[in-house]
């Protein structure tokens, strides 16, 4: 594959350029694992470290490199080893808070194109957890696009994408049925050489069946693959980030499949759009929509021009955002000792490093 393929640009080129280092290359992750990462580039792929310098530099997890990611790596091929020196600057970055108590943004992906979120027709099917989807996408900075699979248990699938488009205005809708490829044709209308995708949704609405069609005979690739890890010992990952024959790179990782609302703001906004409009005539300008006098949104909902359902998810996940945010100020604090910890971390990798070479 050549970089173009990769999903290279001249957006990349430029800022690669900037770095004035023409002894590195561009490269792009296609694998985090516990120890090293996996990078594509022309040509080939090779196992990296981060250099000294990226770790010591890094204030958060998210100033490292994640799946998508572009960076410039010192190539030594003959060996088959990188090191990876720069992270070139995200076009799109999938996220989430982390898990447990830190509320750190963590990414999942970086430089996807468009993302499908897929949900199912069948009695699971749920306009309000298609709203937090889109919502999330839009906050990431890539293209959403509805993919409603199961087409074949659907009785009324046309109301259905009606509904899921009105629900997500701008964002397209499509019926699909992964398991026999009825109406697949669609998704290659938004894939192609050097375009990255990825699919999020619940579990069980078929994500793995519709990336499994698209990969067809590269089915392969998707098993695991043996892997020396930091200690010399086998482990077992799976790639995440694939190429497909067709063109065009599916990112696929157990993160993306987890993931959770995570500073939503903006993505709220674009989601919810219809709302705030309404909202500009309410009396206060910071009214909750719930019970305040002069409410235009509750008006609205009374007089039936909003879906109360739409609404109550609405505040819902405003309230859920909140919390979020009140949870990152108490995590700030805690954010400066886990920064000491990461440079301790870094200090030991970078020893251990020079005393291997
Ligand atoms: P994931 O958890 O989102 O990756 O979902 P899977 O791809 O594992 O699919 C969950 C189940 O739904 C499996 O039993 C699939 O065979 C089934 N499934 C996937 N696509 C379709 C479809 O288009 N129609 C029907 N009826 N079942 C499907
Ligand atoms: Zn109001």
């Amino acid at each position: 594959m050549n970089l173009m393929e990769l999903g290279w640009n001249a957006g990349f080129q430029t800022e690669f350029e900037k770095l004035s280092r023409p002894d590195l290359v561009p490269a792009r992750v296609s694998n985090v694992m516990k120890g090293h990462l996996r990078v594509r580039l022309e040509g080939g792929e090779l196992l990296a470290k981060l250099a000294g310098k990226l770790l010591f530099q890094a204030r958060h997890s998210s100033d490292l490199p994640a799946v998508g990611d572009w960076v410039a790596i010192e190539a030594h091929e003959c060996e088959e080893r990188a090191i990876i020196h720069h992270l070139l600057p995200r076009r799109t970055t999938i996220s989430r808070k982390n898990p447990g108590r830190a509320t750190h943004e963590q990414v999942i992906a970086a430089n996807v194109d468009t993302v499908f979120v897929v949900a199912a027709l069948n009695h699971e099917f749920n306009l309000r957890r298609l709203e937090r989807y889109v919502a999330m996408v839009w906050d990431s900075g890539a293209q959403p696009v509805i993919l409603l699979n199961k087409a074949d248990l659907c009785q009324n699938i046309s109301a259905r994408v009606l509904e899921a488009e009105l629900c997500a205005p701008g964002v397209a809708a499509h019926a699909i049925s992964a398991g026999d490829g009825v109406g697949f044709d669609v998704l290659f209308d938004y894939l192609g050489a050097g375009r990255t995708c990825a699919f999020i949704g619940s579990s069980g609405v078929g994500k793995s069946t519709i990336i499994n069609r698209l990969l067809g005979r590269e089915v392969q690739s998707t098993l695991p693959v043996r892997e020396h890890d930091d200690r010399g010992r086998h482990s077992t990952t799976s790639r995440q980030m694939l190429a497909l024959s067709s063109g065009g790179l599916v990112i696929d990782t157990p993160g993306m499949r987890e993931l959770q609302l995570w500073d939503a703001d903006s993505g709220l906004a674009a989601t919810f759009e219809d709302i705030d409009e309404i909202a500009m005539q309410c009396r206060y300008r910071d009214c909750s929509h719930r019970a305040e006098p002069g409410c235009a949104v509750q008006a609205a909902a009374e007089s039936g021009q909003l879906d109360v359902a739409r609404l109550a998810n609405f505040v819902k996940l405003r309230a859920e955002q909140a919390f979020l945010d009140r949870k990152v100020d108490i995590h700030a604090a805690q954010e400066a000792k886990a920064r000491a910890r990461l440079l301790c971390k870094g200090l030991r990798e970078v020893t251990k490093f020079k005393n291997r070479t």
